[in-house]
């Protein structure tokens, strides 16, 4: 059985209509073959190893891109950061983002390459704390041995089964797609559209109907060829909520303390705090419940998310602030997204998606069932990691 997965990034459930999506709408026949997925709280990094796993963060080990460190810190290792401290107290935000894209680009790759990183950029992380910071090291979902867990590619490696990746549509990747077993297309612009111009927005609609034009074309071109011996699923890893509030993250940076009595880091939608001080702990933890934006995530919610690390690495305190909500300058970004996600999993516009025609009767899931339903309609077997269900029979 020969498999076309369509990964669109982005792409929640209540997307899919008739005026936007008017191919995807008649796929998932009319709407009722529509699976809202939940997603797993994090970004692309975490979702991704998650659908591709089958299993939730605190198994797969993936959680957010940067951890604190206290035994080791690849920064460390780098000359030009001690220099590049004054950078902190340029006031003016492009300039200072400016040094750091240059540096990125230009002096970062090699230190990345030297110390064994697939990537080491100094982001927007404050220089006066940079030292303190580890980077994850991982592979692309596509490749083997990704993770400490069987992916979807190490199973089909293990079984012969040919697979094939790519993000864009030509007469060369056609052809590839076509001869191998399982292929996947992934198609990213809905969720840079939506950051910039919104959900809802012309940019925004109009990207959904050009990548519903590239669906329809892969699933035509496949229907050409095979009639119907192929299977299609079309799925995301989150979806996305317009930001209405914006909260500047400027005196946290500023802080004389940070770095001294606690480290931050900074996400679009959550703040992640490691103590040095025990009373300075509990001044922070008053401090955040009375922001009135967000919550800080208890033990029992953090275990329930599946984003429990008993080590703390990630972060021995995490606050989620509210869907609407943006913090910025994040570390990661000095923009202000009209859209985000990376909220609560558990809420609507957070969702992922599923359309299969040959998935239905299911209107709730979660995204570590994409994997073993993968699996399973290739006949394969299941690993025992694996945490999700197959959604066919
Ligand atoms: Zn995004």
């Amino acid at each position: 059985m020969k498999i076309l997965g369509i990964f669109i990034d982005a792409l929640n459930p209540g997307f899919i209509n008739e005026t936007d999506t008017p191919f995807l709408y008649r796929l998932s026949n009319r709407g009722e073959n529509i699976v809202s997925l939940e997603s797993v709280l994090g970004f692309s990094t975490t979702i991704g190893a998650t659908i591709f796993t089958g299993t939730y963060p605190d198994r797969h080990g993936i959680w957010i891109e940067y951890y604190y460190n206290p035994n080791y810190s690849p920064y460390s290792k780098i000359p030009l950061i001690k220099l590049s401290k004054p950078i902190d107290y340029i006031p003016i935000q492009i300039i200072r983002s400016g040094i750091n894209f240059l540096l990125s680009k230009y002096v970062y790759p090699y230190y990345a390459k030297k110390l064994g990183y697939s990537e080491l950029a100094p982001y927007n992380i404050p220089y006066k704390i940079i030292t303190y910071f580890d980077v994850v090291t991982f592979k692309h979902y596509t490749e083997p041995k990704a993770f400490p867990v069987p992916s979807l590619v190490d199973v089909l490696i293990e079984n012969g089964v040919s697979f094939y990746y790519s993000t864009h549509i030509s007469e060369a990747t056609l052809k590839n797609a076509l001869s191998s077993d399982v292929s996947i297309f992934y198609f990213s612009k809905a969720d840079l559209v939506g950051h910039i111009f919104g959900v809802g927005s012309k940019q925004h609609r109009n990207t959904l109907r050009e990548i519903d034009r590239k669906v329809e074309h892969l699933v035509n071109t496949y229907r050409r060829k095979f009639g119907n011996n192929f299977e299609v699923l079309v799925f995301s890893d989150h979806g996305m909520a317009n930001v209405n509030k914006k909260i500047s993250t400027i005196s946290w940076v500023k802080d004389k303390e940070l770095g001294k009595k606690y480290l931050i880091a900074i996400e679009s939608t959550m703040m992640r705090f490691w103590y040095f001080d025990e009373r300075y702990k509990e001044k922070i933890r008053e401090k955040l419940n009375s922001l009135g934006y967000g919550h800080l995530l208890s033990t029992k919610e953090k275990k329930q998310l599946r984003i429990h690390f008993s080590d703390n690495k990630y972060g021995e305190d995490i606050f989620l602030v509210d869907q609407g909500y943006v913090l910025y300058p994040s570390f990661k970004s000095w923009s202000i997204p009209k859209a985000m996600h990376g909220y609560h999993p558990a809420l609507k516009e957070q969702q992922a998606v599923l359309i299969s025609p040959t998935i239905s009767g299911i209107t709730e899931a979660s995204v570590v069932d994409i994997m073993p339903t993968i699996l399973k309609l290739l006949d394969l077997e299941i690993p025992k990691t694996v945490e999700g269900q197959p959604l066919v029979g």
